[in-house]
């Protein structure tokens, strides 16, 4: 259900659209959300959604806000970076109303471009814990994934594990799987730890990791955990999701994949596991601005929170969220790292270029 805030906004936006007031009593109604005087259609009622989410089950996130509010979404998808090049190139004549991506890299990189105008809302600041969402309204984090070590059950035993930092321990030799530096969670990882334990230890890791590879990094997370599975690695290190995913399908090939491994949370001893977001915030040209923060909102609610975890094995990021997703639930207790996402990704160059000089590929 809506919260009276939201359903009062709703109501107050109708009398707004149905009366072709310009600008009235909620302040941040625009002419571009009366009702066209044409086709009498209301485009205060639908919000269009620009989405680098790569999962399917979003659209039953989606259609519930739809069910909920009466507000379409018109949705937009393209990958991360792709996705921020296309808001930049339609510039103020953007549609977007809604960014939503993953990964606080992504987010900064978006924020950095311009794209985001600041909001305030009481529910998201209320609802979201303040290290998942950008200090100036900017961005907001909706689910959260832990990145953290998988292992072979036959050849690693759990007690062998403990923090990303041991993963350079020479007994590790040839045992790693982990993509490429290219990819974005790896590059907040270790923004992580440049933020925990500095450049020069950081860049000294990067390069002990390296030596450690069971191969040349390929594929995605997924194939990280079919190499452990089958053998080619011991260890990777992989997002929480892809795991439970695997675990939670009903193909009997993904179960014999989740069967094989095991999940492991490092640095429970210290500053905990490295965990990203996420997340999204209002387009900075948003013709839909109040639905827009209506959609965010909805977000944050129960109901969205618990579809994260259900639909697709994320944690969600709303404290007392229930969570129906019994592989999760075993985990929902993991120290995680408390670092703030926009530190993440303000780290994010730095990163980049200290995994290249690693010679991490
Ligand atoms: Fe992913």
């Amino acid at each position: 259900m809506l919260s009276t805030v939201r359903r009062w906004k709703y109501q107050a936006l109708a009398v707004c659209s149905a009366l072709l007031v310009v600008a009235c009593s909620t302040g941040d109604v625009t002419q571009s959300e009366s009702s066209d005087p044409v086709t009498g259609s209301d485009p205060a009622m639908e919000v269009n959604l620009y989405s680098s989410r790569h999962y399917d089950t979003d659209r039953a996130l989606y259609d519930n806000f739809t069910t909920e509010t009466g507000v379409k979404v018109n949705l937009i998808e393209a990958d991360g970076d792709e996705l921020i090049e296309r808001v930049q190139s339609e510039g103020e004549n953007s549609p977007a109303d809604v960014i939503l991506t993953v990964d606080a890299g992504r987010l900064w990189r978006a924020q950095e471009a311009g794209l985001f105008q600041p909001i305030e809302s009481e529910v998201l600041e209320t609802a979201i814990p303040e290290s998942f969402r950008q200090p100036d309204g900017l961005w907001f984090g909706f689910s959260s994934r832990a990145r953290i070590i998988v292992y072979n059950k036959d050849k690693v035993d759990p007690s062998e594990l403990s923090t990303y930092e041991a993963l350079t321990d020479s007994k590790w030799k040839g045992r790693i799987a982990i993509r490429s530096s290219s990819n974005m969670y790896n590059q907040s990882m270790v923004a992580s730890m440049i933020e925990a334990n500095g450049l020069e230890a950081t860049e000294a890791w990067a390069q002990g990791l390296v030596a450690n590879f069971a191969r040349e990094p390929e594929g995605n997370d997924t194939d990280q955990i079919s190499a452990v599975a089958d053998g080619v690695a011991d260890i990777a290190i992989v997002n929480s999701y892809y795991v439970a995913r695997l675990a939670n399908s009903e193909d009997p090939t993904d179960q014999e994949v989740a069967s094989k491994i095991g999940m492991f949370f490092p640095n429970q001893d210290d500053r905990g596991t490295h965990i990203n977001i996420s997340g999204g915030g209002v387009a900075v040209h948003a013709p839909h601005r109040e639905s827009a923060i209506a959609f965010l909102e909805y977000l944050a609610s129960p109901e969205a929170q618990a579809l994260f975890a259900d639909g697709n094995n994320e944690f969600p990021v709303v404290a007392g969220t229930p969570l129906n997703n019994e592989y999760l639930a075993e985990f929902v207790d993991r120290k995680t790292d408390s670092l703030q996402a926009e530190i993440i990704g303000k780290q994010n160059d730095e990163a980049l270029k200290l995994m290249d000089r690693a010679g991490w590929r």
